[in-house]
């Protein structure tokens, strides 16, 4: 995480500042706008590496923010700070293109091990053999190998956990999880992730219900935890 450069959107000053403090504490470079308008400006100029990005800021909230920066081609992690109590919020935030969320008042040694999570992961290559528990996930064959043993999978069960691993660690909607996966296809609901979801579970869970791979955030979607 040292030298990673980090933009810091927020205008709740004891909050920036102790941002501010964590991250430069960490060896990071840290930039910080306190109103959407600056926050959009350096977002788009300044090439940070990783954004923490309130929502409800004076002149430009962040929801603008974060889609001006997707529009821009950026794929850099923007994980969203925002209020208790709003899912809807935060799954807008998501489906415009935010890959997190942290919700006030938040632990700042979770929001630190979640932006180093990040920048880490940005910074990788992708691999071909994606590894979880006793689990190994050949990307370019296709297969699913478990404990030494191949597991058969559906499509949609491999495409499903495929695009998981490719987003491991950063909360999903189902709308998100539905336009990946199941592209424009009409026939698809909610609940049809949900289906998947379960049978893919009781393939690569060692408790089905109680997973600690494919994790449902309530009222939101799922999160994949390697
Ligand atoms: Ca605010």
């Amino acid at each position: 995480m040292t030298g990673s450069r980090i933009l810091i959107v927020e205008d709740e000053p004891a909050i920036l500042r102790g941002l501010k403090d964590t991250f430069v504490s960490k060896g990071c470079e840290v930039v910080t706008a306190t109103d959407g308008e600056a926050g959009m400006h350096l977002a788009l100029s300044a090439k940070p590496d990783l954004v923490l990005l309130d929502i409800m800021l004076p002149k430009i909230n962040g929801y603008e923010i974060c889609r001006a920066i997707r529009a821009s081609g950026s794929d850099v992690p923007i994980v969203m700070l925002t209020a208790k109590g709003q899912e809807e919020d935060i799954v807008l935030g998501l489906n415009l293109g935010a890959d997190d969320y942290v919700v006030k008042p938040f632990k700042i040694r979770e929001l630190v091990a979640r932006a180093n999570a990040f920048l880490r992961r940005h910074r990788a290559a992708p691999e071909e053999v994606f590894r979880f528990g006793d689990c190994a996930l050949n990307l370019s064959a296709h297969k699913l190998f478990r404990g030494g043993g191949e597991i058969e999978l559906t499509a949609k069960e491999f495409s499903l956990l495929a695009y998981f691993a490719s987003r491991a660690g950063r909360a999903l909607t189902r709308n998100d999880i539905l336009n990946a996966v199941w592209g424009n296809s009409v026939m698809v609901t909610p609940r049809s992730i949900d289906r998947c979801v379960t049978t893919l579970r009781a393939k690569i869970e060692p408790d089905p219900h109680n997973p600690e791979f494919i994790r449902t955030i309530r009222d939101i979607g799922y999160r994949f935890e390697a």
